[in-house]
């Protein structure tokens, strides 16, 4: 590359439509002429890649990369560096750049789920329009900032500070509701939709685990403190890749007590607001939803909402929640197959290297005469889907037993259902009970 004036000005416009900071590196690191060119306008430059690759939400990511790095905990609004931030000092530094990246990453994926779970169920990709990716990320970085200012970092920071807890609730309290009371009403609200939907990804609501919920109460109060300690990792919890329960020991649950619902509600009472999202919330971030009112190919049910229905491209987060997946699994087993003591170890080991996608997907494979109409690319309610899998998986494990070269023993009259596999392990050895009954139980 030849340095001409207009060469350069091209050089320098190229960089500027960088995606991300590693494209920059590899790009300026291509040839002299360019990495000068760099290093003639490096702070541009680098805001404008900053920009390309958080969006319009920048000001607010970097508000809260800042906060955090200058650990500007349980302070009153007012001190805290503010959104306009990015205009009073707009250098970022390395460290500053190290954050970004990691947060909006986290963001962006989060924002994937918001758009599969709330705006468009089909795609695995955010779907979002830019205006609607805006408010989200704009909300959730708000948020992101809130629970670091005013959460669990923030109340481990300072032990002596909450040794009076009465006290520390009451002064958090106040900090907390003057942060939210610095926003204009409908980006208070778009916060809230957004604290929702983490709060039911967190619990579950789209992977409810079907059977023996394990203390759904006692779950339902902790998975708020996600929120309250990172946003950002909801993801993680959500894809059951972390475990969150152990960063809850030793924690003052009243300090923690409604910490985002309390502040933010009293800000909106204060405004004669209603308390509740206003009906048809979805709509606060989102201005079109797909398939809002699809219904489940097979039952044809009306009670369950298009964005609810189970397909091939979210079956993984079937069962999603980590430690139990496989003991729901044996759960729905068919008749008395989940007390059998011959399958037990060797059935759960088998689902263990079967990821919940691919179980489904083969399920489908071996679909008995009664679902003949029954389609892998339906997309089914959650009580179709268990309906499905619960006659489905004895037959599954009976394929992957015989894949894998296990011999079969002659089949027990009374099948799935024989009370005498639970009872007694030689019976329960010497007979196949993943099949149908052919005698009842009237003729024991
Ligand atoms: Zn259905
Ligand atoms: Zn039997």
């Amino acid at each position: 590359m030849r340095s001409s004036f207009a060469d350069d000005d091209l050089v320098l416009c190229v960089l500027t439509y960088l995606p991300d900071f590693q494209c920059l590196a590899s790009t300026i690191l291509t040839s002299k002429s360019v990495y000068n060119i760099f290093q003639q306008h490096p702070r541009s430059i680098i805001r404008s890649v900053a920009y390309n690759l958080v969006g319009p939400a920048l000001p607010q990511a970097l508000r809260f990369v800042r906060c955090r790095n200058a650990q500007q905990y349980s302070k009153p609004v007012g001190e805290l560096l503010g959104e306009d931030n990015i205009q009073r000092n707009p250098v970022l530094s390395s460290e500053e750049i190290t954050g970004l990246v990691a947060i909006s990453s986290s963001i962006q994926e989060l924002e994937c789920v918001f758009s599969r779970r709330m705006k468009d169920r089909r795609y695995a990709t955010s779907q979002l329009s830019s205006a609607e990716s805006t408010r989200f990320q704009r909300a959730m970085y708000r948020l992101c900032l809130f629970s670091i200012v005013y959460g669990l970092t923030a109340y481990k920071s300072a032990p002596e500070a909450n040794s009076n807890i009465i006290l520390a609730v009451r002064e958090a309290r106040k900090l907390r509701k003057g942060f939210f009371g610095n926003f204009p009403t409908p980006e208070l609200r778009e916060i809230q939709r957004v604290g929702e939907f983490l709060r039911g990804i967190l619990a579950r609501t789209n992977a409810r685990p079907p059977l023996d919920d394990p203390e759904p109460s006692h779950i339902s109060t902790l998975t708020s403190s996600m929120i309250y300690h990172a946003p950002d990792t909801a993801l993680k919890v959500y894809e059951g890749v972390y475990d969150w329960i152990h960063d809850l020991y030793n924690i003052a649950i009243p300090f923690f007590e409604d910490f985002i619902t309390e502040p933010l509600v009293s800000v909106l009472l204060d405004r004669n607001e209603p308390r509740l999202l206003p009906v048809g919330h979805k709509h606060l971030i989102l201005d079109e939803v797909i398939g809002e009112h699809d219904r489940c190919s097979q039952c044809q049910s009306d009670s369950v909402q298009g964005l609810d229905l189970w397909g091939p491209n979210n079956w993984r987060y079937h069962w999603s929640m980590r430690g139990t997946r496989v003991l729901l699994i044996v759960n729905s087993l068919k008749g008395n197959l989940s007390r059998n003591h011959a399958y037990e170890g060797h059935f759960s080991s088998v689902v263990e290297r079967a990821p919940t996608e691919q179980l489904i997907a083969g399920l489908f494979e071996c679909k008995i005469p009664a679902y003949d109409t029954w389609n892998k690319e339906d997309w089914l309610c959650r009580q179709c889907l268990e309906t499905f899998i619960h006659d489905h998986l004895h037959v599954w494990y009976l394929n992957q037993k015989v894949k894998g070269g296990h011999l079969i023993p002659d089949n027990c009259f009374y099948g799935y259902n024989c009370t005498t596999q639970a009872e007694k392990y030689v019976h329960a050895k010497e007979l196949n009970h993943l099949c149908e009954p052919t005698k009842g139980y009237d003729n024991l």
